[in-house]
């Protein structure tokens, strides 16, 4: 196979412009030579690349500055208000939207509970609450690049299906186009933790960082894996199923139907079954358990400390394949007690192997739910801007 046939030009050239793009976004404001010392590029081509981004109004030279020897450098920033996108996440109870501008502010939030899961029922309630979102941000009506939707499950963003979500007990729905022809505007489709790695890799924690994955904790276990500075999602959108990864010879049955799974040991139900049966009275959830734990009691701690060794040991699966520099652990189901969060790094650094565990940093981020529905924004954002950038030929 020929060099040209492995890497198609145009997407070579749309990779290192959305690499410049994403530098002056993530550290922005930022002057070229910086861009091109980031990037690897010569500052000619930063120079050639920015160009098209400044006449199409994605982002703007700021007042000079002069530092040492030489010419003033000329800093660059991204233009929040070019661009605007609407984010929802897809619940089986509840249905997230909000509004983001090209810098990761938040416009506007919504949330609308659902009575059923039914895909017209969703499909209805996401066009109400687009409308009605779109309503509340006049301003960017015209510069709304369309909607990105997050679900948990396994989602083919490729083809905007939705192919199995536990939660909404979805079979096989093709979600982006019957949001799109309900709403006229562009849709994709993307799994709910995927798009939170993509939120983080933009506007959060992953700011900067080449490879890095997100963990989230909760009702399920999934996990976003950003490799290179692009979203890693296999051949069919499934990759990052860590929550089967298999940490245990037996116990509970996992929704996957197997036995020992991470999720099926360390999410919160599995958490709340195990302190019903540590302290032999009824538990309602994993979040009581945890105030009852940090609190005092002592059988609840370890249970709070098995949950994060089970945690732990997927985990270092996970660092041995992929070697990031970076975890976030997210999700309603992560817990900033050192009960819980001692365990998972001792179990990590115990079965990792090498320095690979050292290597990594392990960051425990809380939060809130809006941020789900951000993420999704962000991943269609991303798919814009960056197709725009291509078609400008830069
Ligand atoms: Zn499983």
């Amino acid at each position: 196979m020929s060099q040209a046939t492995q890497h198609p030009p145009t997407e070579v050239r749309t990779g290192t412009a959305g690499q410049v793009f994403t530098s002056i976004l993530t550290t922005g404001p930022v002057c070229r030579r910086d861009v091109a010392n980031a990037t690897g590029l010569s500052q000619a081509s930063v120079t050639k690349l920015v160009k098209p981004m400044l006449s199409a109004g994605y982002i703007e030279e700021i007042a000079p500055i002069t530092a040492g020897p030489g010419r003033p450098q000329i800093p660059l920033q991204v233009i929040p208000e070019r661009q605007f996108s609407i984010g929802v996440k897809v619940m089986a109870t509840e249905v997230i939207g909000v509004v983001i501008d090209l810098g990761g502010n938040q416009c506007a939030a919504v949330r609308q509970p659902v009575d059923g899961t039914d895909p017209d029922e969703v499909v209805g309630t996401v066009t109400a609450l687009v409308a009605h979102l779109r309503e509340r941000v006049p301003q960017a009506r015209e510069r709304t690049c369309g909607i990105g939707v997050g679900i948990g499950g396994h989602v083919d963003n490729a083809t905007g299906v939705v192919r199995f979500s536990p939660s909404l007990r979805w079979p096989s729905v093709p979600l982006a186009g019957r949001l799109t022809a309900a709403t006229g505007l562009p849709v994709t489709v993307e799994n709910d933790v995927n798009s939170l790695a993509l939120s983080e890799q933009w506007f959060g924690a992953g700011r900067g960082v080449d490879s890095f994955a997100v963990v989230t904790v909760g009702a399920g276990i999934g996990c976003g894996l950003v490799i290179d500075g692009d979203l890693w999602t296999g051949v069919s959108g499934a990759a990052g199923e860590f929550g089967h990864i298999r940490v245990a010879a037996d116990g509970a049955r996992c929704d996957c139907g197997r036995v020992g799974c991470v999720q099926a040991v360390a999410n919160d139900e599995a958490i709340a079954r195990a302190a019903e049966h540590a302290v032999g009275q009824p538990i309602s959830s994993a979040a009581e358990a945890y105030r009852l734990a940090t609190a005092g009691s002592e059988p609840l701690k370890e249970v709070f400390r098995e949950a994060g060794r089970a945690l732990g040991r997927g985990l270092a699966v996970l660092v041995n394949l992929m070697n990031p520099a970076l975890v976030i652990l997210s999700g309603e189901g992560v817990h900033s007690s050192p009960i819980w969060t001692d365990a998972v790094r001792e179990q990590l650094t115990a079965d990792a192997f090498s320095s690979i565990a050292m290597d990594c940093e392990l960051l425990v981020r809380p939060l809130p739910d809006e941020a789900w529905a951000a993420g999704a924004a962000v991943g269609m954002l991303r798919r814009s801007v960056l197709g725009s950038l291509g078609r400008l030929g830069t």
